[in-house]
């Protein structure tokens, strides 16, 4: 298992300080060699602040969405090929 790199880590303790959770980790398949980090709640502008701060050396992305397949934004690490992701909405929890 990919160890979470030194990069983003601090960015996913910011977003787990302000009350957002890890929801899902996607490994990398061979279609996709990067592993996937799928947080419960949609970035909020004040974690944004603090990881454009503190996590510099992560690139933010916007993705606008289509139907089906909703809107999200996140950092990703391109040294360690790890991606970290908001959803637009919350995640809504398992029944
Ligand atoms: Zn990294």
């Amino acid at each position: 298992m990919n160890k979470l790199c030194q990069h983003i880590a601090p960015a996913i303790n910011i977003a787990i300080s302000s009350g957002n959770k890890i929801y899902y980790i996607e490994l990398p398949n061979e279609e996709n060699g990067k592993l996937l980090i799928d947080l419960y709640d949609p970035l909020t502008s004040e974690v944004k602040k603090q990881i454009d701060e503190k996590c510099q050396d992560l690139r933010f992305w916007e993705w606008e969405g289509v139907p089906h397949n909703p809107a999200e934004k996140g950092y990703t690490c391109d040294k360690c090929n790890i991606v970290l992701i908001f959803p637009s909405r919350k995640t809504p929890q398992m029944p």
